[in-house]
Order: structure tokens, then sequence, then C-alpha cells
């Protein structure tokens, strides 16, 4: 797909692999749509975005909410006429051990990083199907490889969301042209370790500070590489580590 004029919403724009995401997308000519609750964070970057040539619009939304997707989409054909693409990319980590029982924040993971990419998915699709062309990049982790310490919901819900795409490719891409990709990143140098309040697993973690992360750019640029191919060919999976991390 080459980017020029392609219409691109992001979820979870307002910092970290969203960010990065939608800065390297526009960079490449596509129109990007930022998607998220910080509506301050999300005009600042819009600001930076336009300043450099780009063409990109704000529209707040939380993604736990599905007529917030639908009125993204709404937003966006009626600025831009169409939506070639979606990054599924918001994604909370409050990490902590089971016997904890800390249901909130179990229910916040689900809310967020599984019925969140559903809205995602359900607001674009009428548009996708009907242009029978298009391509959804649903941010997983390398969490769906590997539980680690405090990390059984949140790997669950990644694990979901990798089954989830290669579900969605196998009824989408033959029968419409949407192409579906999976990116599973380990840790990536960005805020969504402050969203774990659990004082042990923050101990645990203490560690993985003096540790060598990816940059949020690395995985902008591994989103731009599955988007950037011929429409024959579907990236399913993009699993990349910090070549420090075991
Ligand atoms: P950040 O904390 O920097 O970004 C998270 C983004 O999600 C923010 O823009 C936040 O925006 C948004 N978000 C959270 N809740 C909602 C909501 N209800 N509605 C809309 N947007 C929401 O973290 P990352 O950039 O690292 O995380 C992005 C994705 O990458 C997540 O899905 C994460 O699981 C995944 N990931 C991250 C890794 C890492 O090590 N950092 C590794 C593997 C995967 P706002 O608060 O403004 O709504």
């Amino acid at each position: 797909m080459d980017l020029k004029n392609k219409v691109v919403m992001i979820t979870g724009a307002s910092s970290g692999i969203g960010k990065a995401t939608a800065m390297k997308l526009a960079k490449e000519g596509a129109s990007v749509v930022l998607c998220a609750r910080s509506e301050d964070e999300l005009n600042t970057l819009k600001d930076k975005i336009v300043k450099n040539g780009g063409k990109a619009i704000v529209v707040k939304t939380d993604v736990t909410k599905s007529a917030d997707l639908k009125e993204a989409v709404s937003q966006t054909i009626k600025e831009y006429g169409s939506v070639d693409v979606l990054v599924n990319n918001a994604g909370l980590m409050p990490l902590s051990l089971i016997e904890k029982l800390k249901t909130d924040e179990w229910e916040k993971m689900v809310d967020v990083n599984i019925k969140g990419v559903l809205n995602g998915v359900a607001a674009v699709l009428p548009t996708m199907k009907k242009n029978k062309s298009g391509h959804i990049i649903n941010m997983s982790s390398s969490a769906a490889h590997n539980y680690f310490p405090g990390g059984a919901v949140y790997c669950a819900t990644k694990v979901a969301v990798k089954m989830f795409s290669e579900g969605l490719r196998k009824e989408l891409a033959p029968q419409y042209g949407i192409n579906i990709t999976s990116i599973e990143p380990g840790a990536v140098d960005t805020s969504l370790f402050e969203t774990i309040t659990d004082a042990d697993i923050k101990e645990k973690l203490k560690d993985m500070k003096e540790m060598t992360k990816l940059e949020a750019e690395d995985i902008a640029n591994a989103i731009f590489y599955a988007l950037n191919q011929p429409t024959r060919v579907n990236i399913n999976d993009v699993y990349i580590m910090p070549t420090e991390q075991g």
C-alpha cells in the first residue's frame, strides 16, 4: 500500500507507540486521525504534524465506547472521504499477581485491550468491506507468547488480540481484500509501565530499568513495513524484541 493520500486512524495516539506511528505515517504521506482520551496531547501532536507539512485531525475517543469509535469513523469520512487503515493500538498494563484479586484492573484490561480492539474493527469494517480493501493493524505483544509474573490477565488479553487477528485475516483477507497484521513487541520505552499500581511488581521490574528497550519509533517502523507492501502480501505477525531482552 502506498501511504500517500491514504487515511489512517490510530487509537492511543496521545503517547508512546501510537504517537510515534502517527508521526511516521504522516511523514510518509498518510492523512492521520488521532484518537485517544487526552485531547490536549492529541492537539499538540496534530500541530506538530501539520507544521511538518502533514495532515491530521483529532477525535477524542474512549475505545471502550463503541459509539466513540463509530463517531471517529464518521468524522474521518466527513473530513477525508474514507478510512483505509486502522491501527488498533490503545492499551494498558496494570500488572499484578492473580491472588491479589485486583479485579477492577482485570476488567479495565479486558475493556481496553480486547473490547477496544473489537469496537475499532466494528467501526471500520462496513467501510472497508464496501471498498473491498483496507488494512487493520492490531497491537498485541510478546506477552502473547510468554507469561511473566503479574501478567496473567495482560498476557491473556494479548493472546486474544493475536488470535482475533488471525480470525480476522482468515475471514476478511481472501473475501474482501482486507489485510490484517498483529504486532507483537517486547519491552518498549513508553509510559505503559506507569499503568502498574502494584508495589511488588514495580519492585520486580526495577531490573528492567537498566535494559536497553525498543523505542516507540522502532514499532512505528514495523507498522510502516507491514503497511508498505503490495496488497497481495499480508504480513500476519511482527514479533519484535529488544536485543537485550531474554
Ligand atoms: P502508552 O501508555 O504510552 O500509550 C497508551 C495509549 O493508550 C495512550 O495513548 C492512551 O491514551 C491510550 N488509551 C488507554 N486507554 C484508552 C481508552 N480507554 N481509550 C482510548 N485510548 C486509550 O503505552 P504504549 O505506547 O507502550 O502502548 C500502546 C500499545 O502497545 C498498548 O496496546 C500496549 O499494550 C502495547 N505494547 C506495549 C509494549 C511496551 O513495552 N510499551 C510492548 C508490547 C505491546 P489516553 O490515556 O489519552 O486515552
